[in-house]
C-alpha cells in the first residue's frame, strides 16, 4: 500500500499546498456561507414582523368595528406587496380568526398547529411563520399571522455553491502552480544532494562537494555532507600512505627471503624437506603478489601510475604469456582462437603483459574443476580485441557491474577461492589509460573478460587521481 513515505518529497509539496489551499478555501467558504444564511434569517424575520406590525396597525379600525371585509381587503394586499407571504391570518383578542389569506393554488395551513402561544416565530429551511399582536390604547385586541416561503434562500445557496465550486477549481489549480514553481526550490536541492550522494556511492570520489548557498536546514546538511565528505578523503590519504609505506617496506625483506628460499630448493633435496621449501615459495609469490598490487593501487590512486610506451608484436606478447602462463596453470589448457593479429601495436607491454595473466589466473582460479581456458583475438580497424573466457563459476548479474571495483570480491568467491580484489581495479586502470575498454560478461557458464587497446595511440589519456 503507498504510504506518504513514499512519495516523493516533490509531490509531498505540491500535495500540501495544495491540500492546505483546499482546506483554507473551504473554511473560508464554510464561514461566508453561514454568516451570510444567518444575515438572511435575521433580515427576513425583522421585514416579515414589520410587515405584520404594519397590517396589524392597519388592521385596528376594522377590528373595532367588527369590519370583517376591511381585514380581507387589507390581507389580499399582500399578493402584491410580499408575494413570498403564503398564508396569512388576523385573529380578535380571543383567538378567534377575523380575516384569512392564502396565496393562489396553497394548501391549507393551521398557524396554531405550527407555532405554539409562546414563540413570536419559526423558522425552518423552507419557511418561516411570524406573529405579532395588534395593540390599541395599551391593549390587546388581536394578532397578525404571517406565513412566508423561503425558497429565495435555497435558490441563493445553489448560486453560492455553484460559485463556490467554481472558485475552489480555480484556487486549487493556482494552489498547484504555485507549488509547481516554488518546489523546485526546495526539492531540486535535496534531489542533487541525493544524486551526489548515489553518485559518491558508485564512484567511491570523495572529492565531490555539494554547491552551499543560503542558510537553510537544506544548507546546514549540504555544510555536513561537505565536512564528511573532507574527512573520509583525510583517512582514505592516511591509509593509502601507510600501505605505500608498509608495502615499500616489506618489500626489501620479502624479496631477500625469497632468494634464501630459492637457495634452499636448489641444495636440499631430501623429502619432506623439499616440499616445505616448495610450500613456502608458494606462500611468498602470493605474498609478492599482494604487495606488488598494493603498491600499484597506491601509485594509481595517487596519479603516478605512468606507461612506459614502446612499439611492440602484440603476437608474440599474448603467444609468450600463454606460454608462461601454461607452466603454472596445472591441469588448464589455454587455447589461442581467433586471427593472428599481425600488427604492432603503442602501449606499456609489460603492463599489457599483466593485465593478460592477471585475467588467466583468474580464469584458471575460478573455473578449478574445467579444463580449458581460451584466449580469443581479434581485430577493427581502429583497435585489437583480446577476450578470456573460462567455464567455471561465472559471476552473478546483481554482481557483474562491481567486479572491477577495488577491493570488491564475489560473495561466493570470497568464501572459499583467495584473492584481494585488486587484480581487475588494476586491470581496468592500466587499460583506461590504454585508450582502451574493458568488460565481462557472464551468461550461463563461466565468464568472458574481454579488452581492447587501439591500434595508433596516439596519446596516453593522463587519468586523474583515483580515491576509492
Ligand atoms: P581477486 O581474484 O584477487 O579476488 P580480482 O580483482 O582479480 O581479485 O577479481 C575480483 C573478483 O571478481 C574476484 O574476487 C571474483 O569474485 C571475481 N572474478 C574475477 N574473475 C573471475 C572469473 N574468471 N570467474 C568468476 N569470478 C571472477
Amino acid at each position: 500500500m503507498l504510504t506518504i513515505r513514499d512519495i516523493s518529497i516533490k509531490n509531498k509539496l505540491v500535495l500540501m499546498q495544495v491540500f492546505t489551499s483546499v482546506l483554507v478555501l473551504g473554511l473560508c467558504f464554510a464561514a461566508f456561507i453561514l454568516t451570510n444564511i444567518n444575515g438572511y434569517k435575521v433580515r427576513k424575520v425583522k421585514s416579515m414582523t414589520s410587515l405584520a406590525n404594519l397590517i396589524g396597525s392597519n388592521s385596528i379600525s376594522a377590528i373595532e368595528f367588527f369590519d370583517n371585509e376591511t381585514g380581507q381587503v387589507i390581507l389580499s394586499d399582500l399578493k402584491k406587496i410580499s408575494p413570498e407571504v403564503i398564508h396569512a391570518a388576523i385573529t380578535d383578542k380571543k383567538g378567534n380568526i377575523f380575516a384569512t389569506y392564502s396565496k393562489f393554488g396553497a394548501d391549507t395551513f393551521s398557524f396554531s398547529s405550527n407555532l405554539n402561544a409562546k414563540q413570536n416565530y419559526r423558522l425552518s429551511r423552507h419557511d418561516l411563520i411570524v406573529k405579532n399582536e395588534i395593540v390599541n390604547n395599551k391593549e390587546i385586541i388581536g394578532t397578525v399571522y404571517l406565513h412566508s416561503d423561503l425558497s429565495e434562500l435555497n435558490e441563493m445557496l445553489n448560486k453560492h455553491y455553484q460559485i463556490i465550486v467554481v472558485l475552489l477549481v480555480v484556487g486549487v489549480g493556482l494552489a498547484f502552480l504555485i507549488a509547481m514553481v516554488i518546489q523546485p526550490y526546495i526539492s531540486k536541492r535535496l534531489l542533487d544532494l541525493v544524486k551526489i550522494m548515489s553518485q559518491v556511492s558508485q564512484t567511491g570520489d570523495y572529492r565531490s562537494h555539494v554547491v552551499v548557498q543560503g542558510k537553510d536546514e537544506i544548507t546546514a546538511l549540504s555544510v555536513v555532507f561537505n565536512n564528511l565528505m573532507d574527512q573520509i578523503q583525510k583517512s582514505h590519504s592516511k591509509k593509502d600512505e601507510f600501505i605505500a609505506i608498509a608495502s615499500h617496506e616489506l618489500k626489501t625483506p620479502l624479496t631477500s627471503i625469497k632468494a634464501y628460499v630459492q637457495l634452499l630448493s636448489k641444495i636440499e633435496n631430501k623429502e619432506p624437506n623439499i616440499q616445505f621449501v616448495r610450500k613456502t615459495l608458494e606462500n611468498i609469490n602470493k605474498l609478492q603478489l599482494l604487495l606488488s598490487h598494493l603498491l600499484d593501487v597506491t601509485t594509481i590512486e595517487s596519479g603516478h601510475l605512468r606507461l612506459h610506451i614502446n612499439e611492440f608484436d602484440i603476437d608474440t606478447l599474448i603467444d609468450e604469456t600463454i606460454a608462461s602462463c601454461q607452466m603454472t596453470a596445472g591441469k588448464h589448457i589455454i587455447i589461442r582462437k581467433g586471427i593472428q593479429i599481425n600488427s604492432m601495436i603503442h602501449a606499456d607491454r609489460l603492463r599489457i603483459e599483466q593485465v593478460l595473466v592477471n585475467l588467466i589466473s583468474n580464469a584458471t582460479k575460478y573455473a578449478p574443476d574445467t579444463k580449458n581456458i581460451i584466449i580469443e583475438t581479434s581485430k577493427k580497424e581502429h583497435e585489437i580485441l583480446i577476450s578470456v573466457r573460462d567455464f567455471g563459476i561465472g559471476i552473478p548479474r546483481e554482481e557483474q557491474s562491481r567486479v572491477f571495483e577495488r577491493f570488491y570480491r564475489t560473495k561466493h568467491s570470497s568464501s572459499h577461492i583467495s584473492g584481494f580484489g585488486l587484480g581487475l581495479f588494476i586491470c581496468q586502470d592500466i587499460i583506461k589509460r590504454h585508450n582502451g575498454r574493458i568488460w565481462m560478461e557472464s551468461e550461463g557458464l563461466g565468464c568472458c573478460f574481454s579488452f581492447t587497446i587501439p591500434l595508433k595511440n596516439s596519446f596516453v589519456m593522463e587519468l586523474p587521481k583515483v580515491s576509492i
